[in-house]
């Protein structure tokens, strides 16, 4: 589904990606795992197209990523500031979710909706408080729900356990397998929570300054210290 060919990504002088090659297969929860600075947010931006891969080509079935204008993969970069967790702060829930259903015309929203409220208890709580008001857990769910109601065929996210309480990380990580399992939905995951990350995906890749430096799946890199 998702192909990467000898990436390199420079932000000036830094080569940020060093030759990352890596596939994707369609229904897989991938992780890559890599401590702070390893460039993992940088890959999931440049398989966006921004930056653009200075050397290297991602392919998205089969096509090259930046020529594909399409909804199909969400990049959810729900790490860092609320902006980055990609909800509205003044927007109810409701209004979040509402959003997040606009690519695809609001067809299956209510159908869609009841799936979301299924994986996410507490958003169905909270329905008419403003985005902001929630806590960073809480709006880490309030963005993969918004993301979900755009029924994206890969999901990216960055790092969806940083900055979060112990029992909301179990939650996500939860809900994480169950779009997977259910929707099969095919999720790339950016982790520097290792531990969390490799139990629940089908393979990983461990990222150490620019390059992939380990490839196996889940089990084979748990028990690899
Ligand atoms: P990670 O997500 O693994 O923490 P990043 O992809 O954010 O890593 O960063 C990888 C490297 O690229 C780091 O050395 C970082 O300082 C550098 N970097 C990231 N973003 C920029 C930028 N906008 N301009 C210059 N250097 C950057
Ligand atoms: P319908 O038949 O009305 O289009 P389905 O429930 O059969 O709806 O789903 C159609 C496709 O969309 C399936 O591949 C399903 O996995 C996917 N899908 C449904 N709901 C979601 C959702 N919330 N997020 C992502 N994909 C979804």
């Amino acid at each position: 589904m998702l192909r990467l060919e000898n990436v390199h990504t420079r932000y000036g002088n830094i080569e940020a990606l060093k030759g990352v090659s890596l596939d994707v297969e369609q229904g897989e929860i991938v992780t890559i795992i890599g401590a702070n600075g390893a460039g993992k947010s940088t890959l999931l931006m440049t398989i966006c197209g921004s930056p653009k891969a200075s050397e290297g080509r991602v392919l998205y079935e089969g096509r090259d990523i930046t020529r594909l204008p399409t909804y199909d993969i969400v990049n959810l970069g729900i790490s860092q500031s609320p902006e980055g967790r990609r909800i509205f702060p003044r927007m109810t829930v409701y209004e979040n979710l509402q959003m997040g259903a606009v690519p695809t015309g609001g067809k299956w929203f209510e159908q869609d909706l009841e799936r979301v409220f299924t994986l996410f208890p507490r958003l169905k709580e909270r329905l008419h408080q403003r985005g902001g008001t929630l806590s960073g857990g809480e709006q880490q769910m309030l963005a993969i729900g918004r993301a979900l109601l755009a029924r994206p065929r890969l999901l990216l996210l960055d790092e969806p356990s940083l900055g979060i309480a112990p029992i909301l990380v179990q939650q996500i990580f939860k809900a994480i397998v169950e779009i997977n399992r259910m929707q099969g939905l095919t999720i790339l995951l950016v982790e520097q929570n290792a531990y969390q990350a490799l139990k629940i995906a089908h393979r990983g890749y461990v990222l150490a300054t620019g390059r992939l430096v380990m490839a196996g799946t889940g089990r084979e890199l748990l028990a690899n210290p």
